[in-house]
């Protein structure tokens, strides 16, 4: 499973595959990391800097972050992608098509003027989250997704 929390700074990306339950983020910032609770993970019941520092201790890679740089990220159905906006410019995408085996990413793409901030990996996390969501499975033909999610 692949979850992606955002709050106004920073995206928190979580893989549940890698997760050792470890609990270190629980310890951490308990506000904002509690197995209890679900979603188990609420970044926007703590200081950002906070959650950065637990998520910055988990020893097995199934958390990580990025700060938002003011940019914006949308799931948009109709088009069959995910969209990165800088104010209201398209700065990035994720597209996705339908098939009988399931959602197959096959294009990811940043401005380069906006590289090294991890939009595409914020853009990857949002198409694969809501097809798991919708209990689709994700086929990465797109070498970045694919990388994403080895
Ligand atoms: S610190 Fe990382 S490995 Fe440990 S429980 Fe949290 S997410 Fe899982």
């Amino acid at each position: 499973m692949h979850r992606l929390y955002e709050n106004e700074d920073i995206s928190v990306f979580w893989d549940s595959e890698k997760c050792r339950h470890e609990k270190k983020c629980v310890t951490g910032c308990p506000e904002a990391f509690d197995i209890t609770r679900r979603p188990w993970i609420n970044i926007n019941d703590a200081p950002t800097d906070k959650v950065w520092q637990a998520v910055s201790k988990c020893p097995s890679g199934a958390l990580s972050c990025v700060y938002n740089h003011f940019i914006r990220i949308m799931f948009e159905a109709d088009a069959h992608r995910s969209a990165a906006y800088s104010g209201e410019i398209l700065i990035g995408e994720c597209d996705y098509e339908e098939s009988e085996e399931g959602w197959v990413i096959y294009h990811t793409e940043v401005d380069p003027a906006f590289s090294g901030k991890g939009i595409a990996k914020r853009l990857v996390y949002t198409v694969v989250q809501e097809a798991e969501r919708n209990k689709n499975r994700i086929i990465p033909s797109c070498s970045y997704a694919a990388k994403v999610l080895g």
